[in-house]
């Protein structure tokens, strides 16, 4: 028999009329080779065999037994029942089938069989045997070896499938994996020997079918650990791909910084000195920047990143700071701004915000508003604006710069990985036409025409509070530098939170009003189905705008009809938001409405009142991040999660909040509780979904990042490894794939 290829398509494996072979493509699985790598959820144990004696109800048992009688009936309903009296030398048991009349041409008095099920029973506290899975033994009765499938093993139940059993995969899986040729081993000898890892087909037959858990355990870890294993390998790539990559070296001037620091009305954390000092230290390399500063909500990030901009654009190098939405940008560009009337005697860098509506120009004591694109466009190209901020379109849009040094991405986790790749490269790509190429006498740019001038690329700076629990650091972002701000500005106190159910509403709206008429501020946050950029489908855009609207319609008019409330949510005109925005900032408005617009970055220390409705339809993460808006001030700030959703993981999840000490915990427990796949909530991480599973095992995170290091060491092209070099090509094309 010609063994099949695993690129055989599976009708071809299976037969073109075979049932199976469409619903096998429905979910996904199109060829030999998919199949194979489609594995179990989880095994049912009817490996020992029981004597009927033995039974007890709800355990899930094999019966090795003859078969008496059967007996085939329909119901007047037309529901067939097929009857069959099992026996062994310890007793006699009922089994019993529904609608499946073949049941009784199979297993005919006097045959001998296996069958496995859960042990029922019936009202009138007789046992039985409901459905079993039932497998005739041709051996005789003491041999308790045959080549079995459902019963007298571990019985692998594969993921939920519409229309296919899992009884149905495990018959085409054995026959399959009888037929289909030897997968080619492709992680290096050594590896599997050291981690004593099965060889591939071996693995795959333990997977499907395992003698013992053991040998399923360790088949899955294998699995695991190939894919955590090549998201390594990428990471190493993307890392030695940046490493061979030229930037400016752009040494900054520390008496610069210092005085720079002198002025700030307050002084910076520990860890931000830390933070910057890294910063500044990478900007001083030829080779670029890829740093992630990470630190909690409110812990102060901005400014760090600001001074870094600063201390370039005195070197002449422009920097571009990104935020993923306007809001935040504008928000940015204030701090920016507040932040030059101080140091105006040290520095005087001219800076820009781009927006989807207009375009500012802010020089040292004068505001240029009414700029029109093309004339910022062109003051960016000719370098007269230092710092430039904006949305991520500031890159997507190929503004082109004159002589960019530093990138700097706020928010980096809404961006996502493949974004970060796409930014990457869209920076590396060389000048192209309009491009200003002209070396500037600061060595930032190649000249133009020039062959083998050195490409500069700008050192990258992002950003985030989203605390990324350790495996994913290693893994996700495994290619990026690391700063941390572990703490948060002195005197900041902690925010109360509370869960409030539906009855705790009204003395809820009472506080908020007591809080209000004490001069503060609150943010109201509305539900969304399911978490996403700006840029989700319509349909979820106006659900969310409904449900903006209704609370902002009940808020102003029947709660707080004495309070000023306003609205604020993605569809607004940009120049609506601003105002909005502004008028908050400003202490014009009360109560914010809003959706999850604010969810990143939003700065108002005088808003002291977080209330989220629909609490249960945020991701953990989600929910820290809208928490963070407060408490960032001098006020003792509360935040309320509201929820109408009684069921018991709700409360667990939104118990988390409570309970962490800090992001991080909270982050490891989200994960713990979504998987790492939902850990983002939106944003596309881009990796596979098998790959982003396997993240939960912190060992396998490392042992398969010590393997990976260790092979690229001795073969950095992998030619010596053509098996692995191949599948770590088939890995990246996943990643890239929309
Ligand atoms: P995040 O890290 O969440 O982006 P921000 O950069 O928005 O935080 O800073 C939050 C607030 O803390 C801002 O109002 C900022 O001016 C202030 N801040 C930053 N650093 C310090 C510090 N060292 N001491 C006191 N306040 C600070
Ligand atoms: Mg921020």
């Amino acid at each position: 028999m010609r063994r099949l290829a695993l690129e055989t398509p599976l009708y071809e494996a299976l037969g073109a009329k075979s049932p199976y072979v469409r619903r096998f493509e429905a979910l996904g699985l199109k060829t030999v080779g998919d199949l194979l790598w489609h594995f179990p959820a989880r095994y049912e144990d009817f490996s020992k065999i029981y004597t009927i004696a033995e039974l007890e109800p709800g355990q899930q048992a094999t019966v090795q037994a003859a078969v008496e009688d059967v007996r085939s009936r329909h119901t007047r309903r037309g529901l067939s029942i097929v009857e069959a009296t099992l026996a062994d030398e310890t007793g006699s048991i009922r089994a019993i089938w529904f609608n499946q009349p073949y049941v009784a041409s199979t297993l005919r008095p006097g045959r001998i069989a296996n069958f496995a099920a859960k042990v029922a029973i019936s009202e009138e506290s007789e046992l039985y045997l409901a459905h079993p899975a039932y497998e005739i033994i041709k051996s005789t009765v003491n041999d308790l070896h045959p080549e079995t499938r459902h019963t007298a093993r571990l019985v692998p139940v594969y993921p939920e499938t519409r229309g296919i059993t899992s009884r149905g995969i495990r018959f085409v899986m054995q026959t399959i994996l009888r037929r289909a040729q030897l997968a080619k081993e492709w992680i290096p000898e050594a590896i599997l020997a050291k981690l004593q890892f099965p060889e591939i087909n071996r693995a795959l037959a333990a997977i499907h079918f395992p003698p013992t858990m053991d040998h399923a355990a360790i088949a899955r870890k294998r699995f695991d650990f190939e894919n955590i294993f090549l998201l390594h390998l990428f990471n190493f790539e993307q890392k030695s791909k940046l490493a061979k990559e030229n930037a400016a070296a752009i040494a900054t001037d520390i008496g610069l910084i210092k005085a720079i620091l002198a002025k700030l009305p307050f002084e910076l954390t520990q860890s931000q000195k830390q933070s910057l000092w890294e910063i500044i230290k990478d900007l001083e390399k030829s080779k670029p920047m890829n740093r992630l500063l990470q630190g909690d909500v409110g812990s102060g990030k901005t400014i760090v990143a600001a001074i870094a901009a600063i201390a370039a654009s005195e070197k002449k190098y422009q920097t571009a700071f990104m935020a993923p939405t306007e809001i935040l940008a504008r928000q940015h560009f204030q701090t920016m701004t507040k932040l030059l009337e101080r140091i105006t005697e040290h520095a005087k860098p001219v800076v820009g915000l781009l927006t989807a509506s207009s375009a500012i120009v802010h020089y040292e004591g004068k505001v240029e508003s009414k700029v029109t694109k093309e004339a910022f466009h062109k003051k960016v190209a000719d370098g007269e604006v230092d710092i430039v901020l904006g949305t991520h379109s500031l890159i997507q849009k190929s503004v082109a710069f004159k002589n960019l040094g530093l990138v700097v991405v706020d928010e980096q986790h809404r961006f996502g990985v493949r974004q970060r790749q796409a930014l990457l490269q869209n920076i590396a790509a060389p000048a192209q036409n309009g491009t200003p190429t002209q070396n500037d006498g600061h060595g930032a740019r190649p000249h133009g025409g020039t062959q083998k001038a050195k490409r500069l690329i700008p050192h990258f700076l992002s950003m985030s509070a989203t605390p990324i629990p350790r495996t994913l650091m290693l893994t996700i972002f495994g290619d990026l530098d690391l700063s941390l701000i572990t703490e948060l500005p002195a005197g900041r106190k902690a925010i109360e939170t509370k869960i409030i159910s539906p009855l705790e509403r009204q003395p809820t709206y009472n506080f908020v009003r007591k809080e209000i008429k004490n001069g503060r501020q609150a943010f109201v946050i509305c539900p969304r189905i399911e978490s996403t950029a700006e840029d989700a489908d319509d349909q979820f855009k106006q659900l969310e705008l409904k449900s903006v609207k209704e609370e902002y319609e009940k808020l102003s008019q029947k709660i707080f009809p004495d309070l000023r409330v306003a609205m604020l949510h993605g569809q607004m005109k940009a120049k609506e938001k601003e105002d909005v925005m502004r008028q908050f900032k400003n202490g014009e408005i009360d109560i914010l409405v809003a959706t999850s617009v604010i969810e990143v970055g939003v700065d108002i220390p005088n808003a002291s009142i977080m209330m989220i409705e629909g609490a249960d339809r945020f991701g953990l993460a989600q929910l820290y991040q809208f928490r963070g808006r407060v408490g960032r001030g001098e006020y003792q700030s509360h935040c309320f999660l509201l929820t109408d959703s009684a069921s018991e993981s709700t409360a667990a999840r939104l118990q988390a909040i409570l309970k962490a000490k800090n992001g991080f915990e909270l982050a490891e427990q989200d994960l713990k509780l979504r998987g790492p796949g939902q850990f983002f909530g939106s944003v596309q991480t881009g990796f596979p979904d098998a790959a982003m599973n396997a993240l939960q095992d912190a060992e396998l995170v490392k042992t398969s990042r010590e393997a990976a290091s260790a092979v690229l060491a001795t073969d950095p092209s992998l030619n010596s490894y053509q098996a692995l070099k191949k599948r770590f090509e088939d890995f990246k094309k996943t990643i890239h794939r929309e």
